[in-house]
């Protein structure tokens, strides 16, 4: 097992320990799963961890694309497995690749302070995660070279597919914010420019239930134009109103 996968694996024995010692009891889910007993809602929680963190186990060493043969650290997500709320980007950069954390460079700094601001979230209540778990380069000779990140291809985007999907139907979240361009494309499938499909809910079935998703600019694109912030600001008000009306 290497480092990155004893990182993550020891992250949710800490989980389901913490969860066992204080006894929480997860947010509800949606209004018909406040009747459900703590007792139910608390084992459903221990659930989804445990099979999240087995899918993880299962993936470690995946090279189930090339690349698998460049990556530092697999970046398989991180997050509550019981969030409401979950976030999906294209692939890890060069941070993430060297943390095996999703990001948590100054786009993912970006991020964090728009979930809790606008959304009024924790980044520790939302799960986070990416269509390909390894760091796609332009040029892999260079691992070590900042500004060497790439969109992942449609090959590789659909290699991976399979893990995001599965962590899809595991946390099963009220509503899934997908991060850029490639991502929201991937997800919807759908050929149509970002700005024609964000700003509004999309409904797709996975794992026979139906999911609400929304799309929203790529936290990275801020960097260079920070006037792309109002349109994060204005989707993610859509879902913290989304989610004001399920709790
Ligand atoms: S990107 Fe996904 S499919 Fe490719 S090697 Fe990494 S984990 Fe496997």
């Amino acid at each position: 097992m290497d480092n990155n996968l004893q990182q993550v694996v020891a992250g949710f024995k800490a989980y389901l320990k913490q969860e066992k010692k204080k006894g929480r009891q997860a947010v509800p889910k949606s209004a018909s799963q406040e009747t459900t007993p703590k007792s139910s809602t608390r084992a459903a929680a221990t659930g989804r961890a445990e099979a999240v963190g087995q899918l993880c186990q299962q993936f470690a060493d995946c090279q189930n694309c090339l690349l698998g043969r460049t990556r530092k650290k697999l970046v398989f997500g991180e997050g509550d497995p019981d969030a409401r709320l979950m976030f999906i980007g294209e692939g890890p950069g060069f941070d993430e690749d060297q943390t095996g954390r999703p990001f948590i460079g100054k786009a993912g700094q970006l991020l964090t302070k728009a979930i809790e601001t606008t959304i009024n979230l924790r980044r520790e209540e939302v799960y986070i995660g990416n269509i390909v778990k390894c760091h796609p380069m332009k040029n892999p000779d260079t691992p070590e070279m900042r500004g060497n990140d790439r969109p992942p291809s449609t090959e590789e985007m659909a290699a991976c597919l399979p893990i995001i999907t599965r962590q899809i139907e595991i946390i099963n979240p009220e509503i899934i914010c997908l991060l850029g361009r490639t991502a929201t494309q991937a997800i919807l499938k759908s050929n149509e420019g970002l700005h024609q499909l964000r700003n509004q809910f999309h409904t797709l079935n996975f794992g026979g239930k139906d999911l609400q998703f929304i799309a929203t600019v790529h936290p990275a694109s801020c960097l260079y134009d920070p006037s792309n912030k109002k349109y994060i600001w204005e989707d993610f008000k859509k879902i913290r109103d989304f989610l004001k009306k399920t709790s």
